[in-house]
């Protein structure tokens, strides 16, 4: 079962959203109403703000067994009419007081809320539960197909890694129309019997208040985390908010070495990442228990086969540059309309993240970045994007940095940092030769551009191919 907490502990809080608060008694009930509502639906669509409602919409269609596709509320025009097109649901569940877009406005709408009988019977393990489209970060966003197994089997390598129970309270800010906000931030504590904490926005101080009152752990993507350690530096009853939490978690993106050290030395406590995507869930974690090795992203998680490759899919020897590849319960059922995308995203039964890594003797990972972006092939040296990024970080006049590699005639492909600096600007000569001390020289960047800001999307993630 998802969800097998619905049905006990009625007067816990299950959901709180500021003022909102929703005990697992409501959440059933609601359930039973929405999954009623919905009867007859083969694929609904939800409006997801950050709110109560859609938690109460996702609970109730997964009760109904229906396949929900979350939508975000800010998608474009475009965007929204191709995921609509290609998910094509027959019902859409959105707050009442929304006003929603043409793409949506022609479906039927119900809001989901309570109402009698009995929940009905858990639909088939390998049903899809959802429709989660990508970030979008490297192209157009795709369908991906989740099963209800993927995501029992995920929360619960989760909850072992993390010693994640139901007098858990989850605090996060997080979007819910991703796996990171919904399925982590909302199914997992739903399916231990804990609280779901929801601050409708990131706030340093919200968070600090709720970890400092009845949070116990925080779920962030490295943006939150960068803005943290500024706040936690300038308030150290901030600082020491955070740093009683029992566990902070950061993925989505990789969190920057810099703001690691700079967390841990205000608030004393290492914030653990966890490496996962939209087709996978989550396949690593740093356990809660074991050490928490900044700059990488842990072993496999429980029932998790992950291995790096080289380009003929031989593993690659420990601390070599290869790709990610997974096998296990995690993996999703395939893109939405897309065989030829899904069937060229398997080799040999292992599914190709597409990610680039580096193994250590002990199987934790160390995220390089993307195969596609983030792995430069200069001067016959394979180099990571990422490794380039944390030097440039370290010096004091640069804020946010991104490297690519760009066409070059002579090495194949030249090292570009596009850096956010403080005013007056380092010159390009003093970045250079900062990254060149620290590394070595092959991998000093070879062009330096100065921005006002990154490309970023919701979820904080760089979008490379923005740049250039
Ligand atoms: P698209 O597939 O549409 O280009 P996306 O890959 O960003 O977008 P998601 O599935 O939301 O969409 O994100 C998964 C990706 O996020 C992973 O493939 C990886 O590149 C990155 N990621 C997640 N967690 C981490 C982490 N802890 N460190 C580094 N990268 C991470
Ligand atoms: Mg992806």
């Amino acid at each position: 079962m998802l969800l097998p907490t619905l049905a006990d502990r009625p007067d816990r809080v299950a959901l709180r959203f500021g003022s909102d608060s929703v005990t697992y008694g409501d959440l059933a009930r609601a359930a039973k109403g929405t999954a009623a509502a919905l009867a007859g639906a083969q694929r609904v669509a939800v409006w997801a703000t950050p709110t109560v409602h859609t938690c109460l919409a996702v609970v109730g269609a997964l009760a109904a067994g229906i396949p929900v596709v979350p939508i975000n509320p800010k998608t474009g025009e475009r965007e929204l009419a191709h995921i609509v097109a290609d998910s094509a649901p027959d019902v859409v569940l959105a707050a009442p007081e929304v006003d929603l877009p043409p793409a949506l406005a022609g479906l039927p709408r119900l809001t989901a809320g309570p109402g009698e009988g009995l929940l009905p019977e858990e639909a088939d393990p390998e049903a899809p539960a959802f429709i989660v489209y990508t970030s979008g970060t490297t192209g157009p966003p795709k369908g991906v197909l989740l099963p209800r197994r993927a995501i029992a089997t995920n929360l619960d390598a989760l909850a072992a890694a993390w010693e994640w129970t139901g007098s858990d309270t989850v605090v996060h800010a997080l979007p819910l129309f991703h796996v990171h906000g919904l399925i982590l931030g909302v199914l997992g504590p739903l399916r231990l019997g804990g609280t779901v904490w929801h601050l409708g926005r990131f706030d340093s101080a919200a968070a600090g208040a709720a970890l400092a009152g009845a949070g116990t752990v925080m779920f962030g993507v490295p943006t939150m985390y960068h803005r943290l350690a500024a706040d936690c530096e300038a308030d150290p009853a901030l600082a020491a908010a955070f740093g009683q939490a029992r566990l902070l978690v950061s993925g989505s993106a990789a969190l920057p070495a810099r703001d690691h050290d700079r967390i841990t030395a205000a608030t004393g406590q290492r914030v653990v990442e966890r490496y996962g995507m939209t087709e996978t869930l989550m396949n690593c974690a740093i356990r809660a228990a074991a050490e928490r090795r900044p700059g990488t992203v842990g072993p496999a998680v429980d029932g998790v086969e992950v291995r790096v490759v080289g380009e003929t899919g031989a593993a690659v020897a420990d601390g070599e540059i290869g790709e990610i590849e997974v096998r296990g319960p995690n993996l999703f059922l395939g893109y939405l309309n897309r065989p030829d995308a899904t069937a060229e995203a398997f080799r040999d039964g292992w599914f190709r993240t597409g990610d680039v890594a580096v193994r250590e003797p002990d199987g934790y990972l160390r995220i390089v970045g993307r195969r596609a972006t983030d792995l430069i092939k200069s001067g016959g040296y394979k180099i990571g994007a990422g490794e380039i990024e944390n030097a440039l970080l370290e010096h004091p006049g640069v804020v946010e940095a991104a490297v690519t590699g760009e066409p070059d005639e002579d090495l194949g492909e030249r090292i570009v940092a596009w850096v956010v600096t403080t005013e007056p600007r380092p010159a390009e000569r003093e970045l250079v030769d900062h990254v060149a001390g620290l590394l070595s020289p092959h991998k000093r960047p070879r062009v330096v551009r100065y921005l006002d800001a990154l490309p970023r999307n919701e979820l904080g993630k760089v979008t490379k191919r923005a740049l250039g």
